[in-house]
């Protein structure tokens, strides 16, 4: 396995930890974690601070109507943990758990050989796989806030760099670039996209160390 050279901004993993990225955003954030040990070390010590602050704010705010309903989740039921999703070929566990019963990605053809398969759609972002032949052209896609993508299989290339297995690519419309499959394996990535206007604020302040913005 190639060495991932592209990884998840902190601004990012922290917004993760924090459960305030779109859902979108968040499986390409776990997908990438589950191939990258650097960014699962990076993400642990993160959430290791956002628990020790959630203990010190509990501390203060438990109430003692709070402290009899939290001992009475005691003596429940543990809930059951449900089973982590199983990987699935190129598809991190995170992606597998998002394809049909039969595990195959719902490909559409939009020409040429590029083929995307919509894995969620929604107002607030949409997640997708896009199917690039080696040496062709991303299409085009319009969106105007944050973009990740995760390459799965293969790799492309653009103004940015080259992205292999496991490298995320941080877009924004401000951005120009034109990224092409490189020579190999046929490209298959997964990206996430929002248009979302409660992200707004959020999405300058993240990419502001990334596109001095
Ligand atoms: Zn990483």
């Amino acid at each position: 396995m190639t060495e991932i050279a592209h990884h998840i901004p902190d601004e990012i993993l922290v917004a993760y930890a924090a459960g305030t990225l779109p859902q979108a955003h968040a499986v390409v954030v776990a997908a990438h974690i589950s191939l990258c040990a650097e960014c699962r070390a990076a993400l642990a010590a993160h959430e290791a601070v956002g628990g020790a602050l959630l203990e010190v704010e509990k501390e203060e705010a438990v109430s003692e109507d709070l402290r009899n309903r939290l001992f009475d989740m005691l003596d429940a039921p543990a809930p059951v943990e449900p089973a982590p999703p199983r990987r699935n070929g190129i598809y991190p566990g995170p992606v597998a758990a998002l394809l049909g019963p039969d595990g195959q990605a719902p490909w559409k053809s939009l020409g040429f050989g590029v083929k995307q398969a919509i894995l969620r759609d929604t107002s607030e972002d949409s997640l997708r796989l896009l199917y690039i032949p080696a040496g062709r052209a991303m299409p085009e896609h319009g969106h105007n806030g944050l973009e990740m993508t995760l390459v799965l299989q293969g790799s492309f290339s653009d103004e940015e760099g080259r992205f292999g297995r496991g490298d995320v690519e941080i877009g924004h419309d401000a951005l120009e670039h034109t990224p092409v499959a490189d020579p190999g394996p046929d490209c298959i990535c997964l990206a996430a996209t929002d248009a979302r206007l409660r992200f707004k604020s959020l999405v300058p302040r993240l990419l502001q160390p990334f596109f001095r913005i």
